[in-house]
This record gives C-alpha cells, sequence and structure tokens, in this order.
C-alpha cells in the first residue's frame, strides 16, 4: 500500500504569504526551505526507493510511497522541485487552476515547466471551495471537471488525478471527481489502503505541518505507530467537522490565530 505525504508550500522565515494562500491558516502547513531540506534528507535516509511518479493499484508490497504538494503556489517551482530533483525525485502537485497567474501562485508557464520536467499535475478544484463536500453535486463536478479541462489545455496531456482541497472529502465528492473524469483521487485521511469507487481509487495521505520535525515526517514512512496516531486524530477532527460544521472552521481559525500570537 502506498505512503503518501501531504505538504504545501515552502516559503521564507516571515513571509508565509509569499506562496499559497494566505493567512495564519494556511501558514500552518508552510515550511521553510532549509526546514523542507531537512525534511528531505531524513527520508532519502530512510526511504527504501525512491517517491513513485505513478500510482499502480496493488503496490501493497511494493514500499511505494509519495510525495504531494497541494494548492499551487509559486514555490512549486522553486524550491520545491528545485531540491526534488537535486535528489532525482519527482513530486505530485495539484492545483486549484482559478489562482493560476494570481499573485502567490504558478504562472501558467511555470506550470508548464514543472510538467516538462517530469513532475506529475492534478487538479485541486478551480476555486478551493471552504467546503467541497457541502457544495452541491453540480459544483462539485463543474470544479473538477473545469479544472480538469483547463490543466489539460495549458499542458496539452490528460488529467487523471486530483486531491481534495480543504480535507473536504465525502463520497459525493468522490463520485463527482470520477464522474469529471479523474481516476485517482487524493484525500487529507490518514490512511494507507486506497479503495475503490467506480473507475476512481481514492488514496489516503499523511499531513506534513509546520513543525513537525524531519524525523517524525520520515519515519511515517517507515513505521505504523505514526501513522496510526494521525488516524486517530483525524477521525476526532472529523467527528468535530461534522457536528460543528460553520462553527468547527471559525474555531480551528481562531486556535490557529492564539497559536500564532504566542511567542
Ligand atoms: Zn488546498
Amino acid at each position: 500500500m502506498p505512503i503518501v505525504l501531504l505538504y504545501h508550500d515552502v516559503t521564507p522565515a516571515g513571509q508565509d504569504d509569499l506562496s499559497g494562500f494566505p493567512g495564519p491558516g494556511a501558514a500552518r502547513y508552510k515550511l521553510q526551505p532549509d526546514d523542507f531540506r531537512a525534511h528531505l534528507d531524513a527520508i532519502q535516509r530512510i526511504a527504501p526507493t525512491s517517491p513513485a511518479a505513478c500510482f499502480v493499484d496493488g503496490q501493497a508490497s511494493s514500499q511505494a510511497w509519495m510525495l504531494t504538494f497541494d494548492d499551487g503556489g509559486s514555490s512549486s517551482v522553486q524550491p520545491i522541485a528545485d531540491l526534488l530533483e537535486e535528489r532525482g525525485w519527482r513530486g505530485w502537485f495539484f492545483i486549484t487552476t482559478d489562482r493560476l497567474d494570481t499573485p502567490g501562485f504558478l504562472t501558467r508557464p511555470q506550470l508548464q515547466d514543472l510538467y516538462r520536467r517530469g513532475h506529475v499535475i492534478g487538479s485541486h478544484s478551480c476555486s478551493h471551495p471552504l467546503r467541497l463536500s457541502h457544495c452541491s453535486p453540480e459544483m462539485q463536478l463543474s470544479e473538477w471537471r473545469d479544472s480538469r479541462l483547463e490543466l489539460e489545455s495549458i499542458l496539452g496531456c490528460a488529467i487523471t488525478s486530483g486531491s481534495v482541497p480543504g480535507g473536504f472529502f465525502s463520497r459525493g465528492v468522490a463520485q463527482s471527481a470520477a464522474k469529471a473524469g479523474l481516476r485517482l483521487l487524493f484525500t487529507s485521511e490518514p490512511m494507507t489502503s486506497p479503495q475503490r469507487m467506480g473507475d476512481c481509487t481514492i488514496q489516503g495521505r499523511f499531513t506534513v505541518y509546520r513543525g513537525m520535525t524531519p524525523s517524525s515526517a520520515a519515519v511515517l514512512l517507515r513505521s505504523p505507530w505514526p501513522r496510526w496516531r494521525q488516524s486517530a486524530w483525524w477521525t476526532t477532527k472529523k467527528l468535530a467537522k461534522s457536528m460543528g460544521g460553520e462553527a468547527y472552521i471559525r474555531l480551528r481559525e481562531q486556535f490557529w490565530r492564539h497559536a500564532y500570537a504566542a511567542p
């Protein structure tokens, strides 16, 4: 079963908003360049292989693992892709297509460059809705389909993978992704075993947060214990999300704002 790590942007100290979505909520997933390099070094020390740049169902025994990057921030090319390529690695980049060519996000030429360099490009929806799982089936479908078509027109290749924005996964989100032509959908649910939903494979990922040490990220690839711990925490949060709705989102933002105000 593949083990997939979920990263976001890599930004210099004090310049969190330079790449990706602005604000303290997004910043908690952003690493500084030296930290990201240390993560890659730690992963390289224990990883049995290079990260996979393709996905084959039934890789259970192959120790496959992947590095994925959500949102399509401008740091995808530099430093992220540069640092991956120093090791001969390639990553999976999921793009919020409405943000292309806007401040903090990839330009279309940068996206083409990323693809030419061998990285995998997928959809992260058009507009990155706050809660995709609460959108109508029609809107979910257009978020996936229009984003896929936009990427295909920019890159001239088939786009078959995507990742769920904001971690708001549901059965309906998977069904709309499959209907829009995606064959592989990454969630933010910390699971290793892929699931099938129609023609679409659903694959969980383990999120890397700011402040997570390089060894803590790397050990996710090797040991089931930290993966189980993240799964337990995720299950708790998911319950809160389902019970709290908007209140949960406000509470989460307040929590992180206070966390950032602390010395
Ligand atoms: Zn996102």
